[in-house]
C-alpha cells in the first residue's frame, strides 16, 4: 500500500480526511517514479483547516522568530545545514525517483542546503545582533542637527506561503525558506505534487531536528485549499511555476484587493550568445557547445534557468549545429537508476507529453529538428517509456514567435542565426524578460554592446570565455549570492543576491527623529546624540559594560614640520605635498606643506589608545576614511572616539565595536571621519574565572 504524505502543520503531522477521501477521488493525487512507472506516494491536503494554519504561523512562528536576533537566525541556518548535510544520502536515494540522475540531485540537495550555509553567512556577517537592519546611512534633515532620518527594516508580522515548482524538490524550498527565516518571517511550504514525497523527507528531518522554532515552518502536501483567502497585507507569496499558473494567483483578491506580496518566477525564455569574434576551433566556440548540451541536458533541461534560445552568427549555424548534435548523442539517457545514466526522464508522463506537444508546436510554426524528438516521425523503437524525450535541438529563423513565446520545459534548445548584434539583440528581447543569459565571446566590445542592451530584460548574465571557464559556475546556475529572477516574463521575482533577497521578506521605513531619539530606536550612536564622556576609558569596558555613545576625547596634540619630515622618511611616503613647500603651495588643495592623511589617522590612535592589556583584543580595520580639513605644521589635533554599534557575536567570548572617529583642528575644524573597527571581550570576568 503506497503511503499517503502527511502534511506538518499546528505543531504535528496531519493526514488528509480519511472521509473526504473516499468521498471525493479526485480530492488525492499519486506520485509516481517517471523511470519504472512505480507508484510512490498518495498526496492530498483534504481536511487540513487552512486559516487555523495561517494563524498558528502568525501567531506562534512568528513571534517566536521575532524574539531571535539575526545572528541567532544565522547560527539555527548553519546548524541546520549540518543537520540535513549528515542525512543527505537518503534524499539523494529518493530524488533518482523523480527522475533526476544523481548529478542532478546534487544540484537540487546539496546545491539546497548550501544556500543555508550561504544565508547563515548573510547574517551573522552583514547584519547587526539585533532584529532591526539599519537600511543605509543617517540622512541628516534640519540645519541644526536636531532631526535627522534613518531607513530601518524590520520583520513583517504575517507569514510567507511557497508555492513551488517540481523541478527542485529541495533547492526551492531552502533557497527560499533561508531569506524567509532570516527575515523573521514564519513558513508554509507547498511543493509542487511531482517531488513533494523528496520535500517531504527533507522537511521531516528538518522537523525531527528540533532546532527551529514551533511554528518556523509548515509544510502542505497537496493542493493550497483556501489558503490564499486568509492572507492580507503582512503576509507574502512566493511562486515558482509556469506564466499561466502565476497570472491565477496573482489575480486573486489577496494580492488584488488586500495587498499581499507576490512574487513569481515563471517561464523564461532564456538565451545564450556565440559572439561574431568566435572561430570553430577556439575554446570559446567548444565552451559555447559544451554549456549548451550541459543545459539541455541536465535535468533532463527541466531548468528554469536553462538555454531555450541559442543564438550563432549565421555563418557557424551548421558547425554549431554539427558539434551539438554530435555532442548529444554521446549523451546516455536512460534510468537514473542505473549509475551510467546521464540524462534521465521528465518529471511525469504528463510533463513529456507537453514538452512533445510544445516542440509540436514550435515546428508547425516553421522550426526544423536537427536531431531529437520529431513530431513527424513515428516514435522511435528506442524509446524507453512514455516520461522520456529524447535532447531535441531545433533551428529556426528569429522570425518565428513561437521560439519566443513557447517554452518547451524539457531538454529542447533552438538554434537562431543572426546577422548582426543589432539583429541579434532585438532577437533576444523578444523574450520579453528571462531569467539569465549568457555571452560567450572574447571581445570586450561585442560583450559590453550586449550586455548593455539586453540587461534591461535579464536577472543574470554570465560572459564566459577562456580566462573564467575553469572555475565557471555555468549558465544554469544560480548563486545564493547573486539575484535570481528577472523582468516581464520571467514573473519579475528577485529571489537570492545575499543581503537584497533578506530585505525583500522585510518592511523598509524611514524614521525621522533627533539624534538621540534615533540612536534610542536603532541601538546604533547617530552623529549629533549625546556623548558620555565622563568614568572609565571605554577601552577599559567589555561588553557587559560598554555603552552606546561612551566617548573618550583625546588631544590637543601639535603637529610640527620635523613629525611631518619623519613619517616622510620613516614610511618612504615623500609625495611633493608633505616635502615640497612650493609645489605644494601651487597645488590647488593645499596651503603649503601638509600632513599625511595616515599621520592623522596614526597620531590620533596614540591619542585615544589605552596601552594597557583589556577587553579590546585587536583593531581589524577602519571604514568610511574621509580626509577634510588638509593639516598645516602647527595644527593642532583633537579625537573624539564614541562607542557607536556594538556586535556581540553569537558562538564567540568577543563581539565587534565600531567606534565613530572624528578629528578636528584648534578651529573646531573637522580634520577626519572614519569608523574604527575592534574586537572586544564580552565579559572580561568571564574569561578570567
Ligand atoms: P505549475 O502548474 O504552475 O505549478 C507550480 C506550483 O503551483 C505547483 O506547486 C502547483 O501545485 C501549484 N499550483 C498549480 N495550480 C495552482 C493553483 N491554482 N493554486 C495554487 N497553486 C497551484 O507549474 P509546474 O507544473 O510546476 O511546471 C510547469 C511549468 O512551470 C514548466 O513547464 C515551466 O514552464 C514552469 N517552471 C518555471 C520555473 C521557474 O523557476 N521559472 C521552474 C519550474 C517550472 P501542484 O503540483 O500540486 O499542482
Amino acid at each position: 500500500m503506497t503511503d499517503i504524505l502527511t502534511s506538518y502543520v499546528l505543531g504535528a503531522w496531519a493526514e488528509p480526511s480519511a472521509e473526504i477521501l473516499t468521498e471525493n477521488d479526485s480530492a488525492v493525487r499519486t506520485v509516481h517514479d517517471p523511470a519504472t512507472g512505480a507508484e510512490l506516494a498518495k498526496v492530498s491536503s483534504a481536511g487540513l483547516n487552512f486559516p487555523t494554519i495561517v494563524d498558528y504561523a502568525r501567531n506562534t512562528g512568528g513571534p517566536a522568530l521575532r524574539e531571535l536576533t539575526f545572528h541567532q537566525r544565522g547560527v539555527m541556518l548553519k546548524k541546520l545545514g549540518a543537520y540535513l548535510n549528515e542525512r543527505r544520502d537518503r534524499y539523494h536515494k529518493l530524488s533518482l525517483t523523480t527522475g533526476a540522475t544523481a548529478r542532478d540531485g546534487l544540484i537540487d540537495i546539496d546545491g539546497g542546503i548550501s544556500t543555508l550555509f550561504s544565508y547563515s553567512s548573510v547574517a551573522r556577517r552583514q547584519m547587526p545582533n539585533s532584529t532591526t537592519y539599519l537600511d543605509g546611512g543617517v540622512e541628516r534633515l534640519s540645519k541644526g542637527q536636531t532631526f535627522v532620518g534613518q531607513h530601518i527594516c524590520t520583520s513583517r508580522r504575517g507569514v510567507s506561503v511557497q508555492i513551488n515548482a517540481f523541478n527542485f524538490p529541495v533547492w526551492g524550498m531552502l533557497e527560499k525558506f533561508g531569506p524567509m527565516f532570516i527575515a523573521g518571517q514564519p513558513v508554509i511550504v507547498k511543493p509542487a505534487t511531482s517531488g513533494s514525497h523528496l520535500t517531504h523527507a527533507v522537511v521531516r528531518d528538518i522537523i525531527a531536528s528540533g532546532l527551529l522554532p514551533e511554528g518556523a515552518l509548515q509544510l502542505i502536501c497537496g493542493s493550497i485549499g483556501d489558503l490564499l483567502d486568509h492572507l492580507t497585507e503582512q503576509d507574502t507569496v512566493a511562486f515558482t511555476g509556469s506564466a499561466a499558473t502565476a497570472h491565477s494567483l496573482a489575480a486573486h483578491p489577496c494580492v488584488q484587493k488586500r495587498g499581499t506580496r507576490f512574487f513569481a518566477e515563471a517561464d523564461s525564455l532564456n538565451f545564450s550568445l556565440l559572439g561574431p569574434d568566435v572561430e570553430p576551433g577556439t575554446e570559446e566556440f567548444d565552451l559555447y557547445v559544451k554549456e549548451l548540451v550541459t543545459e539541455m541536458t541536465a535535468k533532463s533541461g527541466q531548468k528554469c534557468t536553462a538555454i531555450r534560445r541559442a543564438l550563432v552568427p549565421e555563418k557557424l549555424l551548421n558547425a554549431v549545429a554539427d558539434a551539438v548534435s554530435e555532442a548529444l548523442a554521446e549523451v546516455i539517457v536512460g534510468s537514473p537508476h542505473d549509475e551510467t545514466t546521464e540524462m534521465g526522464p521528465l518529471v511525469s508522463t504528463k510533463q513529456a507529453d507537453d514538452v512533445r506537444a510544445a516542440i509540436a508546436k514550435i515546428t508547425s510554426a516553421g522550426a526544423e529538428v536537427v536531431c531529437g524528438y520529431n513530431p513527424s516521425r513515428p516514435k522511435g523503437a528506442n524509446e524507453l517509456s512514455a516520461a522520456f524525450v529524447e535532447p531535441t535541438l531545433l533551428k529556426a529563423h528569429a522570425e518565428i514567435a513561437a521560439v519566443h513565446e513557447v517554452e518547451a520545459f524539457g531538454p529542447v534548445a533552438t538554434l537562431l542565426p543572426y546577422s548582426s548584434l543589432a539583429d541579434a539583440i532585438e532577437t533576444v528581447t523578444r523574450g520579453r524578460g528571462s531569467l539569465v543569459g549568457s555571452l560567450i565571446s572574447h571581445d570586450p566590445v561585442v560583450v559590453r554592446d550586449v550586455l548593455v542592451s539586453t540587461a534591461p530584460w535579464h536577472g543574470r548574465i554570465l560572459v564566459l570565455d577562456r580566462d573564467n571557464a575553469r572555475e565557471s559556475t555555468g549558465h544554469g546556475a544560480p548563486l545564493p549570492t547573486l539575484v535570481h529572477g528577472g523582468p516581464g516574463r520571467a514573473g519579475g521575482g528577485e529571489e537570492l543576491g545575499g543581503i537584497r533577497s533578506v530585505l525583500h521578506y522585510m518592511q523598509r521605513t524611514a524614521v525621522q527623529a533627533s539624534p538621540d531619539m534615533l540612536t534610542a530606536i536603532t541601538g546604533t550612536w547617530v552623529p549629533e546624540a549625546t556623548r558620555h564622556t565622563e568614568g572609565t576609558h571605554p577601552f577599559a569596558k567589555d561588553l557587559s559594560e560598554l555603552r552606546i555613545g561612551d566617548t573618550i576625547v583625546g588631544g590637543p596634540r601639535k603637529v610640527t614640520l620635523e613629525d611631518i619630515d619623519c613619517f616622510a622618511e620613516f614610511t618612504g611616503d615623500t609625495f611633493y605635498a608633505h616635502t615640497d613647500e612650493d609645489a605644494a603651495a601651487a597645488n590647488p588643495f593645499f596651503p603649503g606643506r601638509v600632513a599625511h592623511g595616515y599621520l592623522v589617522v596614526s597620531f590620533a590612535a596614540g591619542l585615544f589608545v589605552k596601552p594597557e592589556p583589556g577587553p579590546v583584543l585587536a583593531n581589524y580595520g577602519l571604514e568610511n576614511l574621509r580626509f577634510i580639513t588638509p593639516v598645516s605644521p602647527g595644527d593642532e589635533l583633537t579625537v573624539t572616539l564614541t562607542a557607536k554599534q556594538i556586535t556581540p557575536r553569537e558562538t564567540d567570548a568577543y563581539g565587534e565595536v565600531r567606534w565613530d572617529a572624528l578629528v578636528t583642528n584648534q578651529d573646531a575644524a573637522v580634520v577626519a571621519t572614519y569608523d574604527v573597527l575592534t574586537l572586544v571581550e564580552k565579559d572580561t570576568r568571564k574569561s578570567e574565572a
